[in-house]
């Protein structure tokens, strides 16, 4: 039993938060921040310094050696490199701590070996790292110490964006621009700032590390390449929501700890669907504060996992057959007074600034459907996107009973003159509350849901940053806004002009709106029928990334340039060719090294038994049988290899690129597969003290009580 504590007192007690700046920056210079924090004034060099010298202070009193500028590459996990406060010996030995302006603002790591898709030759490798004043340093404790934390941006020395932060930080001022335009049309004169605000629920597994440890494609690759279904799977849901088993607990009583301190607002826990599967989602916050939050997230499930002897598997299928993990990306968009522009109140069919918002995402996700589904590919996903779990790969929006019968008002008749309302629950057990029902039940299958003041963008995979989605669906409504508003504005009759607007825009993309059930067969055809797409891979998804659209719309809103979107699509063929390379050689290692020698000492000694019963003088049909079969599966196993030998290496002699990251997709991905038929109907019948590794069972239900 740990020690217990008040979270109120440790809460975000390692953040360099605003209480910390008000009470060590001087007021003048407080101020002046807050302008650069607030309306995006340029940050004065002074004032920069006078932040660095609070900062360092603060650090060195929570324990900091050393200082990191800490950013997202294209590599979609976190960089840093650490630097320590000392400076120089001086002539009696001794040193000082120092942390300037300048550091504090600006740092240049070598960049040669991030990802940037030909944005910079490698010779001229110079990369820069800018300090966002938005999202609070901190102090991160593991076993390198207590190291200084300071997000920041990652640009080119031509000052094109190398990593997720700078797109999302612009696509965060487009939407505040255009929203504010709309607001403004309403007649509110008091809303000064709009941001786009994101609750991401991080699913995960946990698996013994020592289990683990005899895994190497779960080593090499995060999920496992092999593995027949265990006897009992998830079908008899008694996983989700069960009882959180002590070992699990344990680590995440840890997990919220650090991540308290961290300021990071972890809320909600609960196992989920899988065995061994798990949830995390922590209160939702301004964009980019989530989007490192949620790195954070991922980083301290993982730390904290090993500490604890288990792993954290972020993969977003790590087990064939069992459901996979995403991650919800809760968005919507509030000012800096209070309103959440996506809260419908109790009357939708009156709130017309609601209905015009509705009306434009609705636009914004029709006309970029496609753009919203590359957001959220990787090549994990690919596993998890149409194939019968969790979403589909079709983007459809769910809008629930309500907000479904007043857009049908509107569209039939021009006028919506009613909502319907939940009603009251009756328990039928008088000791219970009966309660307000909500008007609109949930949708689990939807990629797109409508949840009460938010939209959920349910697509995006568990291992994934999620600036990507972010920023599309940050630019996609700034660009329906802004088109609205090119309309509104110039019109004589608002009211009028406001009322038709929603009506044509609600009837011209209403065929993105489907509030049945997302995973039935029968949606993929009626999508088809509506001419919705269906990107099913990842290499499928990827060219939408730089249509004329696309870079239109990025363009317009100076949130990425076209070098920018050429250079990630270069990179997204790269690094799924490379994901792909890597597990096929793991496949071909443990089929090599460990499946093929282990089915041979199984038939050996299945032949001595033959041999040795025959002798004396008694038939052997069984061991005959499983002989036959097993010899028979280790021959298709055999040929598979060398199948997939012969195609990867195919693959990694192509020049990088498209063809080569579909050659990988359609010929070694089939490659693998079926290698993985064979060894999976061997793994069931050898001696499981043959086998070479662990099984789906062990794995699964192995993590202690
Ligand atoms: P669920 O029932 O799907 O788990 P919750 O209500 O628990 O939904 O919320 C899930 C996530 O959505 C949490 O991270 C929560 O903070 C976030 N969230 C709630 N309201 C908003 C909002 N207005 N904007 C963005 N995220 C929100
Ligand atoms: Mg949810």
């Amino acid at each position: 039993m740990g020690e217990y504590f008040n979270v109120a007192d440790i809460f975000g007690e390692n953040v360099f938060s605003d209480k910390v700046m008000q009470e060590r920056l001087p007021k003048k210079i407080y101020k002046e921040l807050h302008k650069t924090i607030d309306e995006g004034k340029e940050l004065d060099p002074i004032v920069a310094e006078a932040v660095a010298e609070a900062m360092k202070q603060w650090a060195i009193e929570k324990g900091a050696t050393h200082y990191t500028h800490w950013f997202q590459p294209l590599t979609g996990v976190t960089a840093e490199k650490h630097d320590s406060f000392i400076t120089a010996p001086r002539p009696d030995g001794t040193i000082l701590m120092e942390f300037s302006g300048k550091e504090l603002i600006k740092g240049e790591p070598d960049a040669s070996s991030f990802p940037s898709g030909g944005l910079r030759a490698t010779f001229e490798a110079r990369g820069y790292t800018a300090w966002d004043c938005t999202s609070p340093a901190f102090v991160r404790e593991d076993a390198a110490g207590a190291i200084l934390c300071i997000p920041t941006a990652f640009c080119s020395y031509t000052g094109e964006s190398l990593d997720f932060k700078t797109p999302l930080l612009r696509s965060m001022e487009a939407i505040n621009t255009q929203a504010l335009r709309l607001l403004r049309l309403f007649g509110n004169t008091t809303s000064g700032k709009v941001t786009p605000s994101v609750g991401p629920e991080q699913e995960y597994f946990l698996v013994d590390a020592k289990v683990f440890q005899q895994r190497k494609d779960l080593i090499y690759t995060g999920r496992t390449l092999f593995g027949a279904m265990p006897p009992k799977g998830q079908e008899l849901d008694d996983h989700y929501f069960g009882t959180i088993r002590q070992r699990v607990a344990s680590f995440m009583r840890d997990v919220n700890l650090e991540l308290w301190k961290l300021g990071v607002s972890a809320k909600t826990q609960h196992n989920e669907v899988a065995p061994a599967q798990h949830e995390l989602a922590p209160i939702y916050a301004v964009a980019n504060v989530a989007v490192d939050h949620n790195q954070i997230i991922m980083q301290t499930l993982k730390r904290v996992a090993t500490q604890h002897g288990m792993k954290c598997l972020l993969h977003e299928k790590p087990f064939a057959g069992v459901n996979g993990s995403g991650k919800h990306n809760n968005w919507s968009i509030i000012t800096d007074d209070g309103i959440n522009m996506l809260d419908p109140g109790k009357t939708p069919h009156e709130n017309i600034q609601f209905l015009l918002v509705l009306a434009c995402i609705l636009k914004a996700v029709d006309e970029h459907a496609e753009l919203l589904r590359e957001s959220a590919a990787d090549p994990g996903n690919d596993h998890r996107l149409g194939a019968n779990e969790a979403p589909p790969a079709i983007i459809s929006v769910f809008l629930g009973e309500q907000l479904q019968d007043v857009i049908s008002q509107l569209i039939s008749t021009g006028t919506a003159t009613r909502s319907k309302t939940g009603g009251v629950l009756q328990t039928g057990v008088s000791t219970l509350p009966d309660f307000a029902k909500d008007a609109t039940d949930r949708n689990r299958t939807s990629p797109f849901a409508f949840t009460g003041n938010k939209f959920e963008f349910r697509m995006v995979g568990s291992r994934d940053s999620i600036a990507s989605p972010n920023i599309v669906l940050n630019t996609i409504v700034a660009e329906a806004f802004c088109q609205a508003c090119d309309e509104l504005e110039k019109g004589e009759n608002f009211e009028e002009d406001v009322h038709d607007l929603i009506k044509k825009y609600l009837t011209e993309h209403q065929r993105i709106v489907f509030n049945g059930n997302g995973y039935a067969p029968e949606w993929v055809e009626e999508a088809a029928r509506r001419g919705l797409p269906n990107i099913t891979s990842m290499v499928d998804a990827i060219p939408y990334l730089i249509t004329e659209k696309t870079v239109e719309l990025f363009g317009k809103f100076g949130v990425f340039t076209r070098a920018e979107l050429e250079s990630r699509v270069e990179i997204k063929y790269e690094s799924y060719a490379k994901a792909i390379n890597i597990e096929a050689r793991t496949m071909i290692d443990m089929a090599s090294k460990q499946i093929i020698p282990a089915v041979i000492k199984y038939t050996r000694s299945l032949a001595d038994t033959v041999l040795a019963v025959r002798q004396a003088g008694v038939d052997t049909p069984v061991q005959s049988e499983l002989l036959a079969e097993c010899s028979a599966l280790l021959s298709d196993t055999r040929n598979a290899l060398a199948h997939l030998i012969e195609v990867t290496e195919h693959a990694s002699g192509m020049t990088e690129g498209r063809d080569q990251a579909v050659y990988y997709h359609d010929v070694v991905m089939t490659a693998m597969t079926d290698l993985r038929a064979p060894v999976d109907r061997l793994e069931m019948i050898v001696d499981k003290s043959m086998w070479p590794m662990p099984s789906y069972g062990d794995l699964l239900f192995e993590v202690g009580r």
